[in-house]
């Protein structure tokens, strides 16, 4: 069979943008999941008409037509009525449904409105699907070769519906039981063409798992997407194919899925048994933030200084003030001395020290985006980059620390 879902979310809040149609997403990832394509995601307000119009047109194009809110109490939800009008099909009120709402106005010692009656309302000839979290039921009916599954918006409620009997459902009724595995192989240090380039034959031969580079903001990374009648095997394509791209281009690989550069440094800092302290004066201890937001730095990571004016990167931090008057503080120099000194200061086997211009004015003659970075370690070793960055203020600041990470790693690989 050859599968078009359809996903009509229906709810004028939607539409008006002030809650995000979160329920088509999950679905649809869902589908992809069990190997069902998905062709058209739409959205209606809560108008009989309109909805009733989205309805006509899916059940021309569509097989499998999904549909979320507007099962509710009250008189804009109207889904049951829209699907009636196309249909002519009859409602009846669902006798366990209507019991377990009475039942629960008798517990809540609530009086219970004519209108909360409605929520038991189903097509006679639905498969009904029972809502363990809230009140409306889902249903299932077919309308001339066309499955129409209709679930309660509330995200919690219809999440539970689909884990639980809309895709054992479909996977029985359509005999598709095709599981679709994918992971995002993240690189750092080679742009997007150059990556491209390496692997072209592999991206002109794809088949199965398929193969699209993409940008990040932490790098550049490879989605391989892989279908399969089982996982072990979904994930067996994905692994070869990992191989085969990690033996031209492995140097340049941080990691895997919801890997970061940070939590990649602190796994190599953990395996070094380094520790490490930052100096920092643009940044204003982001980069410290962003480490200690991952569970286990602390092991690794001592702490940071926010040193941000001349007179605490000379008074607190110990630079020479020479080097401030010589070079200034956005300099190489004063960078070096930041990072020996904070390596000294907090007795950490590494030191980084940030130094810029973030803008919206230049500073000491240089121009915005001016960045100089410093590492020092233990043994004696310094480097200071220097780098040009792009961007307002919170952006070349966001940048600098992602460069503070990017050099760590090269570092400590
Ligand atoms: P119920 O029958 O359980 O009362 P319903 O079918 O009437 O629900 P709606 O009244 O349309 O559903 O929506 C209930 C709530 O669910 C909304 O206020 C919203 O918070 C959430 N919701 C509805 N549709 C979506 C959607 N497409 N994506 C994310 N959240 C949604």
């Amino acid at each position: 069979m050859n599968i078009r879902t359809e996903i009509i979310a229906v709810g004028t809040e939607l539409l008006l943008g002030q809650i995000a149609n979160t329920n088509a997403q999950w679905i649809s990832q869902q589908l992809a999941l069990n190997g069902m394509s998905v062709y058209y995601h739409g959205v209606v307000g809560d108008n009989i008409d309109r909805v009733s119009e989205a309805f006509n047109q899916a059940q021309k194009r569509s097989n499998i037509v999904i549909v979320t809110g507007g099962l509710g109490p009250t008189e804009d939800d109207l889904t049951r009525e829209a699907f009636q009008l196309l249909t002519n099909m009859e409602i009846i009120e669902h006798e366990s449904s209507i019991n377990k709402i009475k039942k629960y106005f008798q517990q809540q010692q609530m009086k219970m409105t004519p209108n909360n009656r409605k929520q038991a309302h189903v097509f006679k000839q639905a498969k009904i699907l029972d809502n363990h979290v809230g009140m409306a039921p889902g249903m299932i009916v077919e309308y001339e070769d066309t499955k129409w599954i209709f679930l309660p918006g509330v995200p919690r409620e219809m999440k539970a519906m689909v884990s639980e009997e809309v895709i054992p459902y479909l996977q029985q009724t359509t005999g598709v039981k095709q599981i679709i595995q994918s992971t995002m192989l993240k690189f750092i240090g080679i742009g997007e063409s150059v990556l491209e380039d390496e692997i072209h034959d592999l991206i002109v031969n794809q088949t199965n798992p398929t193969i699209a580079p993409l940008a990040l903001n932490e790098g550049v990374a490879i989605r391989l997407t892989a279908k399969a009648d089982t996982t072990e095997f979904a994930n067996q394509l994905i692994e070869q194919m990992k191989t085969e791209i990690l033996n031209r281009v492995g140097d340049y690989f941080y990691g895997v899925d919801e890997d970061t550069l940070a939590s990649k440094v602190i796994t190599l800092l953990k395996k070094h048994n380094h520790s490490i302290g930052a100096a920092e004066s643009l940044t204003g201890g982001m980069f410290t933030d962003e480490m200690i937001a991952i569970p286990g730095a602390s092991t690794v990571c001592r702490g940071g200084l926010v040193c941000y004016q001349p007179l605490v990167k000379q008074n607190v931090l110990g630079v020479s003030p020479e080097t401030i008057t010589n070079y200034g503080t956005v300099s190489e120099q004063c960078a070096s001395e930041m990072a020996t000194k904070i390596c000294d200061m907090m007795d950490a086997d590494i030191g980084i020290s940030f130094t810029g211009v973030a803008g919206p004015n230049e500073e000491e003659g240089k121009p915005i985006g001016t960045v100089f970075i410093g590492i020092h370690d233990k043994s004696g070793n310094s480097i200071v980059r220097q780098f040009q960055l792009p961007g307002d203020r919170q952006e070349i600041r966001r940048k600098t620390i992602l460069k503070g990470y990017e050099l760590l790693f090269q570092h400590l690989k």
